[in-house]
C-alpha cells in the first residue's frame, strides 16, 4: 500500500493486517506521522518502507493500493508541482512495478476528477467541470491523468487495474491540522474558538465514514479482473458545510460561534455521489450515519495531543 501511513492508509493497512495478509506499507511521511501506523510496527506481517512514490519501487507483492498523494487542499496546494509528480510519477512507477509482478491494483482517485460539477449527483460517466489552471488542478489533473494511465497500462498490456473515485472521507486520525473541513470544524469547537465558514456556508458536501470506505476498498480489490471501474465511493447523503459545521457545535457541546470567510477558488458548490454503480457491482454502501461517524471522531480527536501533530503547512 503506498501512502499507508496516511489517514485512510492507517485505516486500510490496519483491516489487511487483522486479515491476516503480509502488508508492505510504503510512505513518506509527507502529511503523515509514525503514530498513525506505531501499533502495527510490531507484527509480523506488516513492514513499512520510508520511501517516496516520484522515484521506482522494487518490491515483490500481488496486490497493491495506492493512495499516496496529498490529499487535504492545503496539503496539495503547499507544493503544487510535487502534488502533480506524485500523482503521475507515483501512477508509472506503481504501475510499472505491478506490471512485473502481474499484481492487481486499485487507484485512489478522486472526487475531484468531477470538478465543480454541472450534474449532480455524479455519476462515473460525467466526465466533470475542471479548471485545468487553477489552484485545484495540481491534484484534479493529476488524479486525472493517473486515471488515464491506468486505462493505457490496462488497454496495454491487459493489466487488471481498478480505479475507485473517493468522495470526502473523515475519521480518527485525520491529521488535526489538515484544514479539511471536518477536522477544522472539530478541533476548533473543542478549543472553544471560531468555526471558520469559507463561503456563504451553502455549498454541500457528502461525508463517508472511513470504516464504510475501508469496506469499499477492499470489495473493489476482490472484484473479477475485468472489473476496471471507474466506481465512486462515498456516502450520498448530502449536508451543507453550515449544517455540519451546527452538529459539530451541537455534538462537542462547544461556545464556539461561527464566523463567514472568503470562499477558497474554484471550491465545488455541491458533491454527492450517485453510487448506483457501488451498490451493484461491490454490494457495497455506507452504513455508518454523518452523527455516529462525527461522534467517534471527536472521540478520537478529544483522546490526542494536539502538540504531538506538526502542521505541515499553513494552516487555513
Ligand atoms: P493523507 O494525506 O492522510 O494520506 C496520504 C499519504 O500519502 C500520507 O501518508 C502521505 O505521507 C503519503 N504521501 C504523499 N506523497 C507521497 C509520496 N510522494 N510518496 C510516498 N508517500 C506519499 O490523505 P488521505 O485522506 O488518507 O488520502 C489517501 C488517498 O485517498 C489519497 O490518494 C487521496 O487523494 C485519496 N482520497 C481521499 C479522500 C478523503 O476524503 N480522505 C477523498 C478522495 C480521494
Ligand atoms: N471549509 C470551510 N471551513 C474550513 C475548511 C473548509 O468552510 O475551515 C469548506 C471548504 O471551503 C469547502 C468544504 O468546506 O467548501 C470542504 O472542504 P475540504 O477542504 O474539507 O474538502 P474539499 O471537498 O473541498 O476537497
Amino acid at each position: 500500500m503506498t501512502g499507508g501511513a496516511g489517514f485512510v492508509g492507517s485505516h486500510l493497512c490496519e483491516r489487511l493486517v487483522a486479515q491476516g495478509h503480509d502488508v508492505i506499507c510504503v510512505d513518506n511521511f509527507f502529511t503523515s506521522q509514525k503514530s498513525n501506523i506505531q501499533h502495527l510496527l510490531g507484527r509480523a506481517n506488516f513492514e513499512l518502507v520510508r520511501h517516496d512514490v516520484t522515484h521506482p519501487l522494487w518490491l515483490e507483492v500481488d496486490q497493491i493500493f495506492n493512495l499516496a498523494c496529498p490529499a487535504a487542499p492545503g496539503h496539495y496546494q503547499y507544493n503544487p508541482v510535487k502534488t502533480l509528480k506524485t500523482s503521475v510519477l507515483g501512477a508509472i512507477n506503481v504501475l510499472g512495478m505491478a506490471k512485473r509482478c502481474r499484481a492487481r491494483v486499485v487507484q485512489a482517485s478522486t472526487s475531484e476528477v468531477y470538478g465543480d460539477p454541472a450534474v449532480h449527483p455524479q455519476p462515473e460517466r460525467y466526465w466533470g467541470h475542471v479548471n485545468p489552471i487553477g489552484p485545484r488542478a495540481c491534484y484534479d489533473e493529476g488524479k486525472r491523468a493517473a486515471e488515464t494511465l491506468f486505462f493505457d497500462y490496462h488497454r496495454m498490456h491487459r493489466m487488471p487495474i481498478k480505479v475507485v473515485r473517493i468522495f470526502n472521507t473523515y475519521g480518527p486520525r485525520m491529521h488535526p491540522f489538515d484544514g479539511r473541513v471536518v477536522s477544522n470544524f472539530i478541533r476548533q469547537a473543542l478549543a472553544g474558538e471560531e468555526i471558520t465558514i469559507m463561503g456563504d456556508g451553502r455549498q454541500t458536501r457528502s461525508f463517508c465514514y472511513v470504516d464504510d470506505l475501508v469496506d469499499g476498498l477492499i470489495a473493489m480489490m476482490a472484484t473479477p479482473e475485468d472489473c476496471t471501474g471507474p466506481i465512486n465511493l462515498g456516502n450520498p447523503v448530502e449536508f451543507t458545510i453550515r449544517g455540519l459545521a451546527e452538529m459539530c457545535i451541537e455534538l462537542t457541546g462547544s461556545r464556539s460561534t461561527i464566523v463567514q470567510r472568503p470562499a477558497a477558488t474554484d471550491d465545488p458548490r455541491q458533491r454527492q455521489p450517485d453510487i448506483t454503480l457501488a451498490r451493484r457491482t461491490l454490494k457495497w454502501e455506507p452504513k455508518v450515519p454523518l452523527r455516529e461517524g462525527l461522534a467517534r471522531t471527536i472521540a478520537w480527536f478529544r483522546s490526542i495531543r494536539l502538540e504531538d501533530y506538526r502542521a505541515p503547512t499553513p494552516n487555513f
